[in-house]
């Protein structure tokens, strides 16, 4: 059963947009006061502030997830204005070579790609999501029912992937954001055993194909689709799994 969110306390990185701001958005319709993790902080104030236009309750963090001394920051002034965090969703992600050099082509073909590409991805969607996780675990310890949700991806199965008559065999191989997510959903099975005798869950999910900036808008879903399986994993009632893969339709293979 999932619990009501009312004056719950949620964190979502990379809120700003897509999927994350989609799921910022419902969470505050059930009730939540949603922290909008943003790295630019006007991006992440017009998300807030369109919540806020909604009815919901809704402020800005400044929080780029590579970034240490900010992380820290973000989670002091967490602990000064609330005291704890009782949902955290690693949302912020990263899929494309552009994003650390325009003028690079996009290219994750494992026997071609930069190291440098598969460094960028990882430090945002694997060490961001451990740095963000590990600054924000003494407010969820506060919290009486602490939920972690982190967004992965189909392309992180190694069942799926690895199937060549599956429907993801089509997917370009890829040196970085696939083995991102995969290590992303061993890390997640990782903080459950370690964090399950203290009662917070932790879990993984894949959205599916979402239309947004991360695949140039080809995805099929809308963000509010997309994020509507992040946000049922945020708010498990204490009998929720923890340790798990999760899509919309239900438990994904690993
Ligand atoms: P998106 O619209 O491009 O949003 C990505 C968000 O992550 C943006 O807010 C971006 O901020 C933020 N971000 C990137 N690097 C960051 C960093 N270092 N620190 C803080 N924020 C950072 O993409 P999306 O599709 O909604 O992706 C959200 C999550 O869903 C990602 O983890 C992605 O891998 C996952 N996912 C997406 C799909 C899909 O089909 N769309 C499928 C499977 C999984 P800026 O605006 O500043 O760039």
């Amino acid at each position: 059963m999932n619990t009501t969110t009312n004056q719950q306390i949620a964190l979502v990185t990379g809120a700003n947009k897509g999927i994350g701001r989609a799921a910022a958005g419902q969470l505050a319709e059930l009730g939540a006061t949603v922290l909008i993790g943003a790295r630019n902080a006007e991006r992440g104030e017009e998300a807030a502030a369109a919540v806020r236009a909604s009815g919901g309750v809704a402020h800005a963090v400044a929080l780029d997830v590579t970034d240490p001394a900010g992380i820290r920051a973000a989670a002091q002034q967490t602990e000064e204005r609330f005291g704890r965090l009782d949902i955290l969703i690693n949302n912020a992600g990263m899929t494309s070579y552009q994003q650390v050099d325009p003028d690079k082509a996009v290219d994750q073909i494992p026997s071609t790609v930069d190291l440098d590409m598969v460094r960028a991805v990882f430090e945002t969607n694997v060490f961001g999501v451990i740095a963000v996780t590990n600054a924000f675990l003494p407010l969820l310890r506060r919290s009486a029912a602490p939920r972690v949700v982190n967004v992965s991806s189909h392309a992180g199965s190694l069942t799926l992937i690895g199937d060549p008559d599956g429907p993801f065999a089509a997917l370009l191989p890829s040196a970085a954001y696939s083995p991102s997510k995969t290590a992303l959903n061993a890390l997640t099975v990782n903080y459950a055993n370690e964090l399950r005798k203290d009662g917070i869950l932790v879990n993984a999910v894949a959205p599916g194909y979402v239309d947004t900036d991360s695949n140039n808008h080809t995805g099929f879903l809308t963000p509010a689709q997309g994020a509507a399986v992040l946000v049922r994993l945020a708010t498990l009632g204490a009998d929720g799994p923890t340790g798990g893969f999760f899509t919309a339709d239900g438990p994904a293979p690993w």
